[in-house]
């Protein structure tokens, strides 16, 4: 992409009341614009990440076997008073329509895949299945002061299984934990976060949080240095001791729920009255697991936790580009006619070879400038191409984050390894 027709520009000022640095660096960089309290717009930058993000997250869901659906956002009072959480949740978004309708705006969405699963479900042998979907929630939060930490609307997946023998609701569950691990590895954060044991609620003795620590983090967690998994708030309180490994070494860190897994029991589908008939021709119950993921929480976890004082420091996988390619204008005419060439064919080039590129090709800019902008936005590496590079028969290289700056034939540009990519 030409940076010259990117309709959003760095910005120096935004608002004060931000407290999450990765999302004042998510404003500042034009990545995402604010509309109120919690509720932002994906600029064009910010949409590339988050598609990428979109594109780990649903790889991995199909790879469970998981089917893709598309759930509405208008969820109609009588399901979620089958559940009793038209009245008992307490972040719903309650809307009315002209001719006295009511819905409760999705904010979790087991009151529509409950029913529509029922529909075509009946005997043992349709079991189990999977149905998932990325899709915008409401939530009516209190605090809603974290940035794309906590919207008020925000981009979650959420997948939901069904299953009529507990051994299997067990062996899927484990196989969605595995995968959430390998998508938090694509997305960097594989390092700092965590598998967390948390309350399980009335079917299971635990659920699962996946935790990224960060100072930024609403929640604390507790970290045991035996074994290496997590415990929340209420189940330290419950277990002083490690459920796990039965340690008592643990370390108090804050952090930020990216994920969630659950196993729901009965809970809902007893709800919507749904069993299934077994091989004897008796009633089997239906067991459900729901697992989340918030894909815009993660964009601002990875921008909270990957970066610097100058700016975002992207990992590969979910850049927005992979490479930011800057041409330095020269004083003389000829000289910038030649650096302008030699830009447009790598652009052109590395494009050619599947590499994505933001090309900063404005007029006017000094070189400060544009470095500032580069290591503000966080592409991974940045090539820059001047009279001075020329004078080499070569383009500069720097990885994003480093100081280190090298330099490659023009003509070795297109096959240069840019590693770990
Ligand atoms: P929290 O405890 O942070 O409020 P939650 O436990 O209510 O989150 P879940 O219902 O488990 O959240 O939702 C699944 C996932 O959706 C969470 O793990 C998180 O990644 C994301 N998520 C939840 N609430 C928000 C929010 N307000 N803004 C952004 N992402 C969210
Ligand atoms: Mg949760």
């Amino acid at each position: 992409m030409l940076q010259s027709q990117l309709f959003t520009k760095t910005q120096k000022d935004i608002s004060a009341d931000e407290t999450s640095a990765g999302t004042q660096l998510l404003l500042r960089a034009g990545f995402i614009d604010k509309a109120a309290a919690g509720v932002y717009t994906i600029l064009p930058l910010g949409f590339l990440a988050l598609q990428k993000i979109e594109r780990i997250v649903a790889a991995a869901m199909d790879g469970l076997g998981a089917q893709r659906v598309a759930m509405p956002s208008l969820v109609p009072k009588k399901n979620w008073e089958a559940t009793g959480r038209w009245a008992g949740l307490d972040v719903l978004y309650k809307v009315k329509g002209k001719g006295g309708e009511e819905y409760g705006l999705g904010a979790t969405l087991e009151e529509i895949v409950t029913p529509v699963a029922q529909k075509f479900s009946f005997s043992y042998k349709d079991f189990p299945f999977a149905i998932y979907q990325i899709q915008t929630k409401f939530r009516d939060e209190l605090r809603a002061k974290s940035g794309l930490l906590r919207g008020r609307e925000f981009l979650m997946k959420d997948l939901y299984s069904f299953h009529v023998d507990q051994k299997d609701c067990d062996d899927y569950y484990e196989r969605v934990k595995e995968a959430y691990f390998e998508i938090f590895k694509a997305a960097g954060l594989a390092p700092i976060t965590f598998l967390t044991l948390a309350d399980g609620g009335t079917f299971s003795k635990f659920s699962h949080e996946f935790q990224t620590v960060t100072a930024a983090g609403e929640d604390i967690v507790y970290h045991c240095g035996n074994c290496g998994f997590a415990v929340n708030k209420e189940i330290k309180e419950d277990y002083p001791k490690c459920p796990e490994c039965g340690s008592a070494d643990f370390d108090e860190k804050k952090a930020i729920e990216v994920g969630n897994i659950f196993k729901l029991g009965t809970k809902y589908s007893a709800a919507f009255g749904f069993e299934a008939s077994g091989a004897d021709g008796g009633k089997l119950p239906v067991l459900m697991c729901c697992y989340g993921i918030g894909l815009t929480r993660l964009l601002g976890t990875v921008a909270e936790t990957s970066r610097d004082e100058n700016g975002i420091i992207w990992p590969q996988a979910i850049a927005p580009f992979e490479i930011h390619l800057i041409e330095l204008e020269a004083k003389d005419g000829e000289a910038n006619r030649e650096i302008k060439k030699n830009a447009q064919k790598i652009y052109s080039d590395l494009q050619k070879k599947n590499i994505s590129v933001l090309y900063d090709d404005r007029p006017g800019k000094s070189a400060g400038e544009k470095f500032k902008d580069a290591d503000l936005l966080g592409m991974p590496r940045r090539l820059v191409i001047s009279q001075k590079t020329l004078e080499q028969k070569g383009v500069e290289i720097k990885k994003r984050g480093e100081k280190e700056t090298k330099l490659a034939g023009l003509d070795k540009i297109c096959d240069y390894n840019f590693q770990d990519r």
